[in-house]
């Protein structure tokens, strides 16, 4: 059976891209028979919002979609989050890292523009403890050297895992006992996820993610990236491109069943497009 999810980060208020992502990753499990999940993303508790979270819901109801079974709140997984990185511990995969954002920028100046740096791995080799706030980084080259080749699914295509590309990621924040790729890759797995519907956007993470399944033996989803919605700048749409969010379309009277069959049908409201 087909078991997708929507995964929001209870950050903001959701807007029309998100909107595309939930009908999307709904209609696939719903059109199969199978089963769609909603789960909240919320173990960033700096930028994350309780208030936000009956917004989405009342997003996803206002659309027309529904899921099963109760919301998963990531902010209740975290003892799955640290066994998980326990067992990458043991395997002597993970080491502290004690760097600030401004000196990993610093040290990588080839980052491309908007792109998280990739981290010079300053702190792999270092023997001495630091008092300063650390988090766990994966050492990428011995994680693949033990795992090998690996290849994940996405849409028709088969994509050859690159993990290398990402450096060595943060499994484990300063501030969080687990990063976005950890938590995602555990509960995907945990919830049965078969298929992962989501925006081109976290194309890349995926190679980070099919790394990790492989290290904690779990299954690999079938994956589905699909093209964004975007402003007349060609840019993923955003807060700055002034669309308004869900709730104030909802507010105002707007007919969410109508906006989804629009955007089933490929129209979206003027000036946007898809990518
Ligand atoms: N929580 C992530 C976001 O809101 C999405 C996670 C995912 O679909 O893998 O961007």
């Amino acid at each position: 059976m087909i078991v997708s999810r929507f995964a929001p980060s209870p950050t903001g208020r959701l807007h029309l891209g998100h909107a595309w992502s939930a009908i999307l990753a709904h209609d696939l499990a719903r059109d199969a028979g199978g089963r769609f999940l909603l789960r909240i993303e919320d173990i960033d508790g700096t930028r994350s919002r309780p208030e936000h979270v009956q917004t989405i819901m009342d997003d996803l109801t206002w659309l027309g979609l529904s899921w099963d079974g109760s919301v998963v709140h990531q902010s209740d997984r975290l003892p799955a989050y640290a066994a998980a990185l326990d067992r990458l511990r043991e395997m002597g995969l993970l080491y502290r890292c004690y760097c600030t954002r401004a000196e990993i920028a610093a040290a990588s100046l080839s980052a491309p523009h908007g792109a998280e740096p990739v981290y010079p791995g300053t702190c792999r080799e270092r023997q001495d403890g630091s008092d300063r706030p650390s988090c766990w980084r994966i050492d990428m080259a011995r994680a693949v050297a033990q795992v090998g080749a690996l290849a994940w699914q996405d849409g028709e295509r088969t994509i050859p895992a690159d993990p290398p590309s990402a450096g060595d990621v943060v499994l484990a924040r300063k501030d969080a006992p687990a990063s976005y790729h950890l938590a995602v890759t555990v509960d995907d797995a945990w919830q049965g996820v078969t298929d992962v519907v989501r925006g081109r956007d976290l194309f890349a993470a995926t190679h980070v993610h099919r790394l990790l399944q492989a290290l904690l033996d779990l299954p690999t989803p079938h994956y589905h990236h699909h093209g964004l919605l975007a402003g007349e700048d060609g840019q993923r749409l955003a807060k700055r491109h002034g669309a308004p969010t869900l709730a104030a379309m909802r507010e105002s009277g707007v007919n969410g069943r109508a906006i989804a069959a629009d955007l089933r049908a490929g129209r979206v409201p003027n000036g946007l497009h898809t990518t």
